[in-house]
C-alpha cells in the first residue's frame, strides 16, 4: 500500500514561506507528477514527503498513519535522485544490493532481489561493471534498481531525467512508465517538463509559488485548465 496524504502542510525557511498551505491526496498505485516552473517548491514538497525536511505546519500520513516528524528510514519510501548517487568503486550488483546489506538481509535473499531488479531493468549483463563503465541511462537504471530492491510503498523521483539527452529522456520516460505498470507501486515524480507530465502522469499537480493551481488528469488539464497559468504551462488553449 502507498497512499500519501498531506493535510494543511506548510513550509517556511526562516521568514520565507515556500509552501503556504497544501492539501493533497495521492492514492495507492497512482503515478502523480508535480509540475511547475523552477523555484515553485516541487523539490521541497517531495523532500517533505520523504522526510528530508520537516513540515512547518500540518501533517503527512502514509496509509493513514501519521509520519510527520518521522525520519526517512521509517517512512518506507524510496527516493531516486537526478545525480544517481552511485558508489563509483562498487559494481552494479553491489550498488543495487547496498540498501539490503545495510538492513542486514540474508545473502541469498539479497542475491535473489538484485537479480530480479536487474531483470526488470535490463541490467543483467551489466551486474559486474562499475558505474563509470555505464551510459547515463544505465546509471539511472541502477539508481532505480537500488530503490526497487527495498520494495517501497512509493517511489519519489526528483527530475530523474534532466541530466540525459533528449533521445535518452524519451526512452527512460517509457521505461519508468512500464516499471510503474509492472510494479503497480505509487510513484511521485517531480519535473519542470510539461511533456514528461502529460505523457507519464495519472494525475498532475500544477504548482506555482508553493500553491496548487490545479489537480487533474492530463486530459482534464488540457481540456479545462482552471486559469491562464495552467493553460500556458500545459500548452493548451484557453
Ligand atoms: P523547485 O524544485 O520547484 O525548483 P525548490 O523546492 O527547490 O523549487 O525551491 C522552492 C523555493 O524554496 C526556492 O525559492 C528556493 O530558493 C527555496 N529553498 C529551497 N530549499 C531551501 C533551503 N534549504 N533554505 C532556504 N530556501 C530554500
Ligand atoms: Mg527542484
Amino acid at each position: 500500500m502507498g497512499k500519501i496524504t498531506l493535510d494543511k502542510v506548510s513550509k517556511s525557511f526562516g521568514q520565507t514561506s515556500v509552501i503556504p498551505q497544501i492539501d493533497l491526496t495521492i492514492e495507492d498505485g497512482e503515478f502523480v507528477v508535480f509540475v511547475g516552473p523552477s523555484g515553485c517548491g516541487k523539490s521541497t514538497l517531495l523532500r517533505l514527503i520523504a522526510g528530508l525536511e520537516d513540515t512547518t505546519r500540518g501533517t503527512i500520513s502514509i496509509d493513514g498513519q501519521d509520519v510527520t516528524g518521522a525520519p526517512p528510514a521509517k517512512r518506507g519510501l524510496s527516493m531516486v535522485f537526478q545525480s544517481y548517487a552511485l558508489y563509483p568503486h562498487m559494481s552494479v550488483r553491489q550498488n543495487i544490493a547496498f540498501p539490503l546489506k545495510m538492513a542486514n538481509e540474508d545473502k541469498a535473499v539479497i542475491a535473489k532481489k538484485v537479480e530480479e531488479a536487474a531483470r526488470i531493468l535490463n541490467l543483467t549483463d551489466y551486474l559486474e561493471r562499475r558505474p563509470g563503465q555505464l551510459s547515463g541511462g544505465q546509471r539511472q537504471r541502477v539508481a532505480i534498481g537500488r530503490a526497487i530492491v527495498r520494495q517501497p510503498k512509493a517511489f519519489l523521483f526528483d527530475e530523474p531525467l534532466s541530466n540525459l539527452d533528449a533521445a535518452l529522456r524519451g526512452t527512460m520516460r517509457l521505461e519508468i512508465s512500464e516499471l510503474h505498470q509492472s510494479l503497480g507501486t505509487t510513484m511521485v515524480y517531480v519535473t519542470h517538463d510539461q511533456v514528461e507530465a502529460m505523457t507519464m502522469a495519472d494525475k498532475i499537480v500544477v504548482l506555482q509559488a508553493g500553491r496548487v493551481e490545479q489537480v487533474g488528469s492530463p486530459l482534464e488539464l488540457y481540456r479545462s485548465p482552471r486559469n491562464l497559468f495552467v493553460a500556458g504551462f500545459i500548452g493548451a488553449p484557453k
